[in-house]
């Protein structure tokens, strides 16, 4: 018999333990040890038989248990300390109240984003943008920044991943029960749950209801449409993560940006929480939050352009991938349909709509809504993840800022980090807490202060060696854990299965290699050649070993085909005990992974690995990377963190074709394998007096100590607060309705009086007449500019000198601001005039040109308008 519906019963916890369940319903637990030691000695057993989950653990302890713990004084002491802690936690003054500039950060910040990878017992993510949402929210969380998550809650999470037999990948979508995972329902003063609700076509409406985790300080809102009230195609919508055809996935985008605007509304309303100053979009899947904002202003009676202002201001899109499969784009009838008359955001024009995600740039496909141009397009403000993502940025969505060129595209970049306390070993943690003490640990961990870091330059070799050792050992212990399961699973009987007992070695060199499975990451380069890494695996004095995990996309064949050819490439006898593909990669497998590698691999096709985050995670456990140089990796590199996979990309632009790429690859994977053979492997047996390996601790140390501190998800949420949070809150409040309708106003003028504005005529005195000129000596520049309708007023006028290349293009261009000196004149040409220093030898030249000007602008870009001598 199957039962048509589930409950999960609790036992009534005593009063004396009630704490506990306060503590298992806050997630800081997933990265707080001391409470989740306190949940083991609740229940050693029950705590293993649900893998660490504290709301799975509370809903099994038996009553005797609880009723033997009520009376256990030293396990109380324990319990209120460990809720005071997080009592302290929670209402302390932290980074973001002390900060020097608190006035200006906004009361609240709004965090969009498709998924959330906090905990593996909330399975709400895919891979690395969702780790590194979860990473943001505890990051915020620890420096005390007001943060609102806003995400959806999928009934069947991103599948499970394991393998057939022949090694082809299976799925499995688990059912969650959202009252056996840690959230609680948002409801109204009366006790019924807080709906929201979106109109679509047909007189269709979507509902759902609004779960909301606690990650430490900052709220997790969750959207989840299985309600009754829904239809069976709307109760849908939240079914599952990336799943479904495109009108599914809309629904989601609809129900995640717009609903999501909603349910922030909703949980400020009846919670009291400060209403968001700042709107963060985590890629463009969320970006219809804007549409929903404008149409909130038009009901407060502001014209579309006015509100398009308004919103803009407020808002901060990051992006996060040049790999175009990673951007949504819907058919635009589609969009139309949703988002037209009667649909889900009245008074919102549907052609003003649609122009906001219109590929406007060569090459652009004129049938399509793009949700990265929308997000940008309602952002002021923009970033990519990495220094060298930013670059790919620029150059990738230049067109849609005509004129300019790719350097002042404005999209800066955030470079990613990862959560120190979720991703660093406990046993990592106390080496360096026996040194300065587990509460300034804790910070140097969270906030970032350098003691920590630098504290580890002391610690002798042999403590650093012995740590490698134990964590290598534990993984070695998993793999074989990991591995019989999964042979069990694949239909092996127990019998057959000994010799995983004899799988990895805890002293051999360990590399690791885990992440999705796109192409673009290059999961079988390593099998490019497979005698060479068959003799790396089997070298006699230097062998090494691997461990290799991650998930094909369930609609990914080629995807799955690369995974079956490293299972069996692993299955085989002659090198199994040496390389181990385990199922099912997650943030419960990558904890244990990450900490127990001497080197972490990752070989994408440069530059299409935005950031990358796992080598970060690793790099905090004293594990050195071997990466091509791409992500995080191309920024902070040093010879003292590992080494650099040379890679045989052009400028990244142009494409390129298949022989090309086998080429390409071919040429990389021979020096992955030189690189293993004769620098890695080396390093790692040289071994000097008591059996250390000193030049390769050296590069641990450095490692911990210098990368260490610049890969946290603290630095990273401190430059979003410094860097876009606070301006984007400082230009919020500057556009309140009047003056967003001014801003709007004059941009309307500025582009309609646009084209008569022209550079008329150059000079400059002193120009040395042979071409040359020598350094030091100032040009006196003197310009004349037609502005048509405009005055001074409206525009800057500007000399942008610099290097100049064979082609006079302009390179490391700096801008040389001009005063208007005299006019207008009767046919309204106004004179500018300025100095231009000759300080840099060599090819040098300069232009003018004219751009709109006004001070509630956050780029000189942002309209995309410039006029340049003779453009008119
Ligand atoms: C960190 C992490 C990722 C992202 O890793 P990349 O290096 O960015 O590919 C993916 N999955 C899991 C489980 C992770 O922990």
């Amino acid at each position: 018999m199957k039962a048509i519906r589930r409950f999960t019963v609790r036992p009534v916890l005593p009063e004396a333990l009630r704490p506990l369940s306060d503590l298992a319903r806050n997630l800081r637990w997933s990265w707080h040890t001391e409470t989740r030691d306190l949940f083991q000695a609740v229940d050693p057993d029950g705590w293993r038989a649900c893998d660490g989950d504290p709301v799975q653990l509370l809903g099994a302890v038996p009553a005797g248990r609880l009723a033997e713990l009520a009376a256990d004084r030293r396990f109380l002491r324990r319990l209120t300390a460990a809720a005071d802690d997080l009592d302290d936690y929670l209402h302390g003054r932290r980074w973001y109240q002390t900060h020097p500039r608190a006035a200006e950060f906004p009361a609240a910040v709004a965090y969009f984003s498709p998924e959330f990878g906090v905990t593996a017992a909330l399975p709400q993510y895919s891979g690395g943008l969702g780790i590194l949402a979860g990473d943001h929210l505890k990051a915020a969380s620890d420096l005390g920044a007001p943060l609102i998550g806003v995400g959806l809650l999928y009934r069947h999470g991103y599948f499970r991943q394991s393998l057939s037999r022949d090694g082809w990948q299976q799925e499995h979508y688990p059912l969650l029960d959202p009252d056996e995972l840690p959230v609680t329902l948002l409801r109204e003063p009366g006790g019924s749950p807080a709906q929201i609700s979106l109109a679509l076509p047909a007189g269709r409406s979507l509902r759902a209801h609004v779960w909301v985790a606690r990650v430490g300080r900052v709220p997790l809102l969750m959207l989840d449409s299985d309600v009754e009230e829904n239809g069976p195609g709307e109760r849908d919508v939240t079914d599952r993560l990336y799943g479904g055809g495109s009108e599914h996935r809309l629904l989601q985008e609809m129900l995640l940006g717009i609903g999501g605007v909603r349910a922030v509304r909703t949980y400020c309303r009846l919670t009291g929480h400060p209403g968001p100053e700042v709107f963060h979009t985590n890629e463009g899947h969320a970006g219809f939050l804007g549409l929903e904002r404008i149409r909130e202003a038009g009901e407060a009676g502001l014209g579309f352009d006015a509100a398009l202002e308004a919103v803009r201001a407020g808002t901060v899109f990051t992006t996060h991938t040049p790999v175009p499969a990673g951007i949504d784009r819907f058919d635009r009838e589609l969009v139309a349909r949703h988002l037209g008359d009667r649909g889900a955001l009245p008074g919102v024009p549907v052609d003003r709509i649609l122009r906001l995600g219109t590929e406007t740039y060569p090459g652009g496909d004129p049938q399509v809504f793009n949700m990265a141009v929308m997000g940008l397009r309602l952002a002021q403000r923009a970033n990519g993840v990495s220094t060298l993502h930013g670059a790919v940025s620029r150059g990738m969505f230049a067109g849609l800022w005509p004129g300019f060129d790719a350097e002042e595209v404005p999209i800066t970049s955030v470079t990613n980090g990862v959560h120190a306390p979720t991703w660093v070993a406990p046993e990592v943690f106390r080496l360096g807490a026996r040194r300065i003490g587990a509460g300034r640990a804790e910070d140097a961990l969270t906030v970032g202060g350098s003691e920590l870091w630098h504290a580890v330059e002391g610690i002798p070799d042999a403590e650093i060696w012995e740590l490698r050792r134990e964590l290598r050992e534990q993984l070695v212990t998993e793999v074989r854990t990991r591995l019989r399961a999964s042979w069990r699973q694949r239909g092996a009987g127990a019998a057959e299965l000994g010799w995983v007992d004899g799988v990895l070695d805890p002293d051999v060199l360990t590399i690791g290699f885990a992440r999705r499975v796109p192409s673009y990451k290059r999961l079988t380069l390593m099998l490019r050649d497979r005698d060479r890494l068959r003799s790396l695996l089997l070298h006699p004095e230097r062998p090494v070993q691997i461990v290799v995990a991650g998930k094909a996309h369930p609609a990914d064949d080629g995807g799955k085909r690369l995974v079956q050819e490293l299972v069996r490439f692993a299955d085989d006898p002659r090198v199994r005990h040496r390389i181990a593909f385990l199922p099912d990669y997650g943030m419960a497998m990558a904890q244990k992974l990450y900490p127990g590698c001497d080197v972490w691999l990752n070989n994408p096709l440069r530059p299409l690995e935005a950031c990358g985050t796992s080598g970060m995670k690793a790099a905090l456990n004293g594990c050195l990377n071997l990466s091509v140089l791409d992500g995080w990796w191309d920024e902070w590199y040093e010879p003292d963190f590992g080494w650099a996979i040379p890679t045989a990309d052009g400028d990244g632009t142009s494409a390129t074709s298949t022989m090309e790429e086998d080429r390409r690859d071919d040429l990389e994977a021979a020096a992955l394998y030189e690189l293993i053979e004769n620098r890695v492997a080396p390093r790692f047996y040289d071994r000097g007096p008591g059996g250390l390996p000193h030049h390769w601790v050296g590069m641990v140390r450095r490692t911990l100590a210098v990368l260490g501190p610049k890969v946290l998800a603290g630095r990273m949420v401190r430059e979003y607060v410094e860097r876009l949070y606070a301006p984007a809150a400082g230009a919020h409040r500057a556009l309140d309705a009047a003056t967003s309708g001014d801003l709007a106003g004059w941009k309307a003028r500025v582009r309609g009086a646009w084209p008569k504005v022209a550079v008329d005529h150059v000079e400059a005195v002193e120009h040395a007449p042979a071409g040359t000129a020598e350094l030091g000596v100032v040009l006196a520049l003197r310009v004349r500019v037609a502005l048509g309708d405009l005055t001074p007023d409206d525009v800057e006028v500007q000399a942008v000198a610099g290097r100049v290349d064979a082609d006079d293009a302009i390179t490391e261009a700096r801008p040389y601001p001009l005063k208007p000196a005299g006019g207008p004149d009767l046919e309204g040409r106004v004179v500018y005039e300025g100095p231009l220093p000759l300080d840099r030898t060599g090819a040098f030249g300069y232009t003018i040109r004219v751009l709109p000007s006004h001070p509630l602008l956050a780029s000189p870009a942002d309209l995309g308008l410039v006029a340049w001598p003779g453009t008119r």
